[in-house]
């Protein structure tokens, strides 16, 4: 999947992965999502040039991005109930295709990439 870009500088992934011990498992505009060594996720904001503790959709979206990058990060993903849908915005999949033929991330609230919305 070609749905993941890093445009927070190298330097500035490389400078947080020393200091704090993280991963950059995606990245947005100006958004890294960096997961820690203890399972938290930390957002890098270089706009802003801060760094925050992830809010609950931010760590369930940095999760599931991350175990679409590294497989054996499935364990940290949200366990999908039994009654839960299929997103109807991606079908399922967690995430959508472009004109180009790439796919990006599925964006919508319910779904948060996922690929289906909890009852
Ligand atoms: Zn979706």
């Amino acid at each position: 999947m070609s749905d993941e870009h890093f445009p927070v500088p190298p330097e500035v992934i490389r400078r947080l992965a020393g200091e704090q011990g993280v991963l950059n498992v995606f990245g947005t505009i100006s958004l890294a999502y960096l997961l820690t060594p203890s399972g938290e996720v930390l957002v890098h904001d270089d706009a802003e040039g801060v760094t925050t503790a992830a809010t609950v959709d931010e760590r369930e979206f940095a999760y599931v991005r991350a175990a679409a990058r590294y497989p054996e990060l499935q364990v940290l993903t949200p366990v999908r109930p039994p009654d839960a849908v299929d997103c109807p915005a991606c079908r399922g999949t967690g995430s959508v295709p472009l004109e180009n033929g790439s796919r990006v991330f599925c964006g919508t609230a319910q779904c948060n990439s996922r690929g289906w919305i909890r009852p």
